[in-house]
């Protein structure tokens, strides 16, 4: 028997490597370029990487975070997304298989969607966009992981998607586009087929009262104006995980506080 600690250690390297994948989408599908083919390049000096300089977090580190031909000091993005990518991979692990919760491909698909959620959730923070291409990919992954990975019916699943994402086209429109785009709409349908009922209500509220409190306190700090935007994605996914984790526990929360109130 190989102890638990081992698997992490080994699913957390695992990790880092996926997440070099990661940063690649991050940094060429808002730019429409391919993410398959090119070779990674250094965005200065635009000299080819060798295989040693795109070691997961140990290049960076070895380098001092800095372009081994130009000198040059890179994003700190790269070991961050690799790190995070590796955590994703160790505490879903943690989270299915050595709790006992769940199977091998429950695991894998939920490894699958929570990167595509680390991929969104910085495209839209620095770009202000979150790719169709990961949209796409993303509703596909969350379909079959509703379909034949999770034992409940599927049907209130999709429904909770197209009444959640139907409730924000209405939104775009009334607000015209000013808070939220179609990217936001098309998201949020996948939120419903993700969490259903109760659980998108959790997240919808978590989403709406973070994002809140953070336009205002940039505002109140004097770095964003009273009629300037905010990307919305980044607080959708983490209400999304948040809730997926602890919607049950929290919705059973507000019902007996409301009860009592
Ligand atoms: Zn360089």
């Amino acid at each position: 028997m190989i102890p638990p600690a081992i698997h992490l250690v080994f699913l957390f390297i695992l990790g880092c490597f996926f997440g070099s994948f990661l940063n690649v989408l991050i940094d060429r599908l808002p730019r429409g370029e391919d993410v398959l083919i090119s070779r990674s390049k250094c965005d200065y000096c635009k000299k080819i990487l060798k295989p040693f300089d795109l070691i997961p977090l140990l290049s960076f580190l070895l380098l001092w975070g800095k372009c081994r031909y130009c000198r040059h000091r890179l994003s700190r993005q790269y070991p961050l997304i690799e790190a995070l990518t590796g955590f994703i991979f160790a505490s879903l692990y943690f989270y299915t298989i050595l709790s006992g919760s769940g199977n091998i491909g429950y695991f894998i698909f939920l490894i699958l969607i929570f990167c595509q959620f680390l991929v969104i959730y910085i495209t839209d923070l620095k770009e202000r966009i979150i790719p169709d291409e990961i949209n796409l990919t993303l509703l596909l992954t969350v379909a079959i992981y509703r379909l034949f990975l999770t034992p409940e019916p599927f049907l209130p699943y999709l429904v909770s998607g197209f009444l959640f994402s139907l409730f924000f086209l209405i939104l775009v429109f009334m607000t015209k586009g000013k808070g939220m785009g179609i990217g936001d709409v098309k998201f949020a349908f996948i939120m419903g087929l993700f969490l259903g009922y109760p659980k998108i209500l959790i997240a919808f509220y978590l989403a709406f009262l973070t994002g809140a409190a953070v336009s205002l306190i940039l505002v109140i700090a004097g770095k964003k104006r009273m009629k300037s935007t905010i990307a919305f994605g980044p607080f959708l996914i983490a209400a999304t995980v948040v809730s997926y984790i602890w919607g049950q526990e929290l919705y059973i929360r507000l019902i007996h506080f409301i009860n009592l109130s």
